[in-house]
């Protein structure tokens, strides 16, 4: 008998989808099928079971109100944190990764809002709106690093308690808000402000949640195109073009 598919599971594409953050589950569904290894995409929409026997869990960016709406769906359904549970990764971007902390702001009143408190991280209005293309330094549990580059859109600013790991240091943009670092970890859920959709911009992270996932390493995927065109968005954002 063949083993199930490896499970994609993008959440609430109507709710955290305005940025185009699905890209995310796309890239990582090929990034397997291109390695010969079985993978589905599943796409999950409020009111439908969350599924509990996903590999990875993405949830993109959205606007206030839907991301108060997904907080809501995602504690009534369960089903995430029983895949969490079970060993599943949580991949989370902008207003996804918002939602994965204790709280957040909303609105022009600054409502608070208790998030899944999956993340040690608290999010509020930040005294500026950070947009922008970002660029930061992502360092593996290994000691390796690698550039993550980006396209942020985001009003609130977000700080980290002491359970949580900033997932990267900023070369340039805001990130989480200080311009120090974008993102957090904890466990197997990780957050991060950019879009892109920022997992086709950098394959390193999405072979590393994969992996994580997977618990065991993948083989190289050799894409010089890809590489070819990081190269020319790094120097871009480094010398300040669009
Ligand atoms: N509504 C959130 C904010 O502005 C998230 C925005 C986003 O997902 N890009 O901070």
């Amino acid at each position: 008998m063949s083993a199930a598919p490896v499970k994609i599971v993008l959440l609430y594409q109507s709710l955290l989808g305005i940025y185009g953050d699905h890209g995310n589950a796309v890239i990582l569904t090929r990034r397997l099928q291109w390695r010969g290894i079985d993978a589905e995409l599943v796409p999950v929409e409020p009111g439908d079971p969350v599924p509990t026997d996903g590999a990875v869990y993405l949830m993109g960016g959205g606007e206030d109100i839907a991301q108060t709406t997904a907080v809501h769906e995602l504690k009534t359904d369960r089903g995430l944190f029983t895949a969490l549970d079970n060993g599943a990764v949580l991949f989370a971007v902008c207003a996804g990764y918002q939602i994965c902390g204790k709280s957040f702001t909303i609105g022009a009143r600054d409502e608070i809002i208790d998030g899944l408190g999956l993340l040690d991280i608290e999010t509020r209005r930040g005294p500026e709106r950070a947009v922008g293309e970002s660029l930061s330094h992502w360092t593996r549990p290994d000691g390796t690093s690698s550039l993550i580059t980006g396209f942020e859109n985001h009003g609130g600013w977000t700080q980290l308690g002491s359970d949580a790991t900033p997932l990267t240091s900023m070369e340039v943009g805001w990130g989480n808000g200080d311009g120090q670092t974008d993102g957090a970890v904890q466990g197997r859920v990780y957050g991060i402000y950019p879009h892109g959709p920022v997992l086709s911009r950098n394959p390193d992270l999405a072979d590393h949640l994969l992996e994580t996932a997977l618990g065991h390493p993948l083989e190289p995927l050799d894409m010089p195109e890809i590489e070819a065109l990081r190269a020319r968005r790094i120097e871009a954002v480094r010398e300040g073009r669009p």
